[in-house]
């Protein structure tokens, strides 16, 4: 299969359902973004600063760039002047910093924070208490540059469907209680973004509306 005839059957999926579909294109040549661009894709994610800043200058200004991987604080500014969505804020620290740029370049940076739900000490996010920390505190409030739109989660790497299900049940549960608690009054508090190649079905089956795929519409990526 083509990447053009993976973008066509994963779009009409995932429309279908109302899920955004995001082509993940970490290690991917310009060429295959190119042809997944010709087939009318126009959401990527990255998940390395400098990887997405030089695709983002060579390919078309029309595409919706995503961060979807750990981000050091003194990277922010790098993509602060074009990023969409940054899916992986995991800390206070992180999004005043990225309230900071998007500042400076006058704009309002639309984030994500991400939830750590996976049973592997590797992966990064917030807890659940941490989260509602964040949101209650004095800091958040007054940052007016960013804006929360949802939560992103990575479930735990595994065959174990049941324990994958399980994980994003609870993504999904805790979505819908910070919506009540901190956003009732917000329509923009919208996005879940849960699910991969592996696991994009039960996450959508669990009430993800953003699914991150990258092997199966670019095929498998070598081992870094
Ligand atoms: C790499 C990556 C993906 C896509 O992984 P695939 O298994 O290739 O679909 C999704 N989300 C995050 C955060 C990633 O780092």
């Amino acid at each position: 299969m083509s990447i053009t005839d993976n973008i066509k059957r994963l779009k009409s999926e995932t429309s279908l359902l109302d899920v955004n579909l995001i082509a993940v294109s970490k290690t991917k040549p310009i060429e295959d973004l190119q042809e997944a661009y010709n087939s009318g894709q126009r959401r990527f994610g990255e998940n390395m600063v400098q990887e997405l800043v030089e695709k983002q200058e060579k390919l078309p200004k029309d595409i919706e760039w995503h961060l979807i991987g750990h981000l050091q604080t003194n990277k922010v500014k790098y993509i602060a002047p074009f990023i969409s969505l940054i899916e992986s804020v995991d800390s206070i620290k992180l999004l005043a910093e990225i309230n900071k740029h998007a500042e400076k370049n006058n704009r309002v940076i639309d984030c994500l924070l991400q939830i750590y739900i996976a049973d592997e000490e590797t992966k990064y996010g917030l807890g659940f208490d941490e989260a509602i920390d964040l949101l209650r505190s004095k800091e958040f409030i007054s940052l007016k540059h960013v804006r929360i739109r949802g939560l992103m989660g990575i479930a735990t790497h595994t065959d174990n469907e049941k324990q994958i299900k399980e994980e994003f049940y609870e993504l999904k549960t805790f979505f819908d209680g910070i919506k009540q608690s901190f956003f009732w009054k917000e329509s923009f508090f919208d996005t879940l973004s849960m699910g991969m190649s592996s696991d994009y079905k039960i996450a959508i089956e669990q009430g993800s509306n953003m699914v991150r795929l990258g092997s199966t519409i670019f095929g498998t990526r070598a081992k870094i």
